[in-house]
């Protein structure tokens, strides 16, 4: 059995002509001898009736401090939702299907509800449905914990879903559709002549993931690249090749690309920089904001201070941690990260000199900087976020 996992994002299910015509890609890949699994995101964006952030916001609005466990279970309803619709859809089109949660799917996580572990990952039921010909639907991003609560796998968690299931089901290929034809050298909303990567390797997306560009999730490419599964991600709406990320050997087969120091450029919004000042339990707190799972990079240590970056999201946590320990601190809002990827970065000097005069050239303050194998970050003013970003394409020539 040839096992395709195909997953459908927000925007690709969001009308009934693109459940149209997401379904054909589906029916395309049934018709070439696939058995297909599909994942699907919720239906639609914010203010869209059964998106997630739609249903969040309906609740909040009544308590903005319902438990987390609760949200869980009301974000897994999008999801729902939009399988039960997609199913009818492919049935209408004379393909048989079967929705399944993603518990039923058997995807077991931990409890930490809005962002769980994944403990197992046991597919029987979607095996069985596959050697019946009936295509399984499968709610993207949720799990469900050993006692049986639901959860969710964190924001861009269906992509993850796609591909715990492709290596589950040792499949051919795991396919993100999405609403751009494949991975380009930047978000195309932000640099008009981004161009589509046609091949890229687990490792420099990973990398453009994790620096923000949302087109992947980077736990989807993380789970890939540990089961070997090719990732393609492609155009609902066009019949584009998209973008095929393998293996680094495979990925570069021609020398213009080996050439290229930077592979493209990725920017991510709602960063807070925190200095701590000369505070004496600096390690322990370390500590204890890895414990509240409050993830922090760009961090630069001197002898008097400490200075990092995190989300907005976890600033409030934050602040009441530090309180709460005595720590002094400063900080500033309203920061981005703009970040270069390349694989090439790695060992060749001037790259950092040249990102830095780049940005100084068009009077854009650079915060804090840091570098790493595969990728330059700076921290700049989130309103000079997206000029940083067209600034640097030029730069590189991409
Ligand atoms: P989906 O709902 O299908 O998961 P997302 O919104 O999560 O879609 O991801 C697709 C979006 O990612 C695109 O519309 C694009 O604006 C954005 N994006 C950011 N960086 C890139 C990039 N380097 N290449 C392609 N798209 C990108
Ligand atoms: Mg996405």
């Amino acid at each position: 059995m040839k096992i395709l996992v195909q997953k459908f994002g927000g925007t690709s299910v969001s009308t009934p002509e693109r459940r149209e015509k997401a379904a054909s890609k589906v029916i395309e890949a049934v018709k070439n001898g696939f058995s297909v699994v599909v994942v699907v995101s919720a239906m639609g964006r914010n203010g869209d009736p059964y998106a997630t952030d739609t249903l969040i916001n309906m609740v909040k609005s009544i308590d903005s401090n319902i438990s987390k466990r609760e949200l869980d279970l009301l974000m897994n309803c999008g999801e729902i939702i939009s399988s039960v619709t997609f199913a009818a859809t492919l049935s209408k089109k004379g393909y048989k299907a079967k929705v399944f949660t993603g518990g039923q799917a058997g995807i077991i996580t931990d409890d930490n509800f809005g962002n769980a572990e994944i403990i197992k990952v046991e597919p029987t039921r979607l095996l069985e449905s596959l050697k019946e010909g009936i295509i399984p639907v499968v709610a993207g991003f949720q799990g469900i914990t050993e006692e049986g609560d639901l959860t969710t796998l964190g924001r861009g968690g269906s992509d993850t879903t796609a591909a715990l299931l492709g290596e589950a089901l040792k499949a051919s290929a795991v396919e993100i559709y999405t609403d751009v034809d494949g991975i380009m050298t930047a978000d195309p909303r932000i640099v008009s002549k981004a161009h589509i990567l046609k091949k890229i390797s687990y490792n420099e997306v990973f990398q453009f993931a994790e620096q923000g560009a949302r087109v992947v999730h980077p736990r989807a490419v993380e789970i890939a690249m540990r089961g070997n599964i090719p990732l393609v991600i492609k155009n609902t709406m066009s019949d584009s090749p998209g973008t095929i990320i393998t293996q680094y050997n495979e990925a570069y087969d021609n020398i213009y690309d080996i050439d290229k120091l930077v592979t493209g450029i990725a920017n991510m919004d709602h960063r807070v920089q925190i200095v701590l000042e000369n505070s004496e339990n600096a390690e322990s707190i370390f500590e204890t904001i890895a414990e509240e799972k409050i993830s922090i990079d760009l961090i630069n240590i001197f002898p008097e201070k400490q200075v990092f970056t995190i989300s907005e999201m976890d600033f409030k946590k934050l602040q009441k941690l530090l309180e709460e320990n005595n720590i002094k601190y400063s900080y500033r809002t309203n920061c981005s990260k703009v970040s270069i990827i390349g694989n090439r970065i790695r060992g060749v000097p001037g790259v950092m000199a040249r990102v830095i005069k780049a940005l100084s050239r068009h009077n854009i303050e650079i915060y804090q900087t840091a570098d790493s194998h595969n990728t330059i970050s700076c921290l700049v003013s989130q309103d000079k976020a997206e000029e940083a970003v067209r600034v640097l394409h030029d730069e590189f020539n991409l």
